[in-house]
């Protein structure tokens, strides 16, 4: 079950109001690495955890989360107070009201407009919440994995936004929220490690000859070795089809039956490569684009020709 206490988890003090600031916030509300996805990510894993201590650790963290999502969600209330007033009670002269939404630089006129002034389960750029964010997948090593860098990310957006303000209040509430992000990556790093068997993901062994090696897939200069691909952990192989030995083109056996179908529909669906079709990108070009296309080549042809007649080039 859930109770709760009607004092937020670390004091909401603003300045002034400020709706374009308000809307910046709204990222750490309703967006990809905001306090909803982080509580429903943790909320999710808590309840298929079978392990006592990570169960417990998941509904700390996932409730602290929901606590972070009413200071976050407090935060953009009080910065919208002001506009909330002057959309409810019309008080200014349109123009002033107008300049006073659209005039922030942002999508705060859609905060605005469309949601009074209230706390809108969208990101900063009015794109609206989605359990698409969470990405738990029932596999402690691979959730743990997946945590540690949802926290990072979350940190990296509170530092963004710290940058955005100069209120005190608001600077030191997102500097807490911030900080708590650092801790729980440290829990789910400590939980992943006392994991033994933490790598690879799952039960299944990798093919202990493909496992270490760094295929070198790109061509050109900037090629590097680093610590990524480097002895003794890497074993560095051209790239190459067919490492399984064999060679490298697919195959499926299919049932006479469906083998007959199939051919038919091969046949049917054959190009004519001798042809050279009217299109109606032609016809409806009253014969410029794709004549003068032709004229072109056939330019091209006839100049060919004339150098073949003359016998070999010289520069
Ligand atoms: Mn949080
Ligand atoms: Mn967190």
């Amino acid at each position: 079950m859930f109770t709760h206490n009607k004092r937020l988890q670390y004091t909401v003090r603003v300045s002034e109001t400020n709706p374009g600031l308000a809307n910046l916030m709204l990222e750490q509300f309703g967006g990809p690495q905001g306090e909803l996805a982080a509580a429903c990510r943790y909320f999710s894993q808590y309840l298929a955890e079978d392990d006592p201590g990570r169960k417990d650790m998941l509904i700390d963290i996932a409730t602290e989360e929901l606590s972070h999502l009413e200071v976050i969600g407090t935060i953009v209330a009080m910065l919208n107070k002001g506009a909330k007033g002057h959309v409810a009670e019309g008080t200014q002269a349109q123009a002033e009201f107008y300049r006073e939404i659209t005039g922030a630089g942002n999508d705060s006129h859609v905060t605005q407009v469309l949601y009074g002034g209230g706390v809108a389960f969208t990101n900063s750029g009015g794109v609206p919440w989605t359990a698409a964010y969470i990405d738990t997948i029932g596999d402690p090593t691979c959730d743990l994995r997946s945590n540690i860098a949802a926290e990072a990310r979350a940190k990296i957006i509170y530092e963004r936004l710290i940058n955005c303000t100069d209120d005190p209040g608001v600077k030191e509430a997102l500097g807490f929220l911030m900080t708590r992000e650092i801790s729980h990556q440290q829990s789910f790093e400590k939980a992943l490690y006392s994991i033994h068997q933490n790598f690879p993901p799952g039960k299944l062994p990798g093919m202990p000859e493909f496992a270490n090696v760094y295929f070198k897939m790109s061509e050109g200069e900037g090629a590097q070795r680093g610590p990524w691909n480097k002895e003794p952990a890497f074993e560095v192989r051209p790239a190459q089809p067919g490492v399984d030995g064999g060679d490298g083109l697919a195959q499926v056996k299919v049932s006479p039956q469906d083998l007959s179908v199939l051919e038919a529909a091969a046949q049917r669906l054959k190009s004519d490569m001798a042809s050279d079709p009217v299109t109606g990108a032609m016809l409806g070009s009253n014969g410029n684009a794709m004549a003068a296309g032709a004229q072109g080549a056939a330019v091209q042809e006839k100049k060919t020709h004339a150098e073949h007649a003359k016998g070999p080039r010289t520069q």
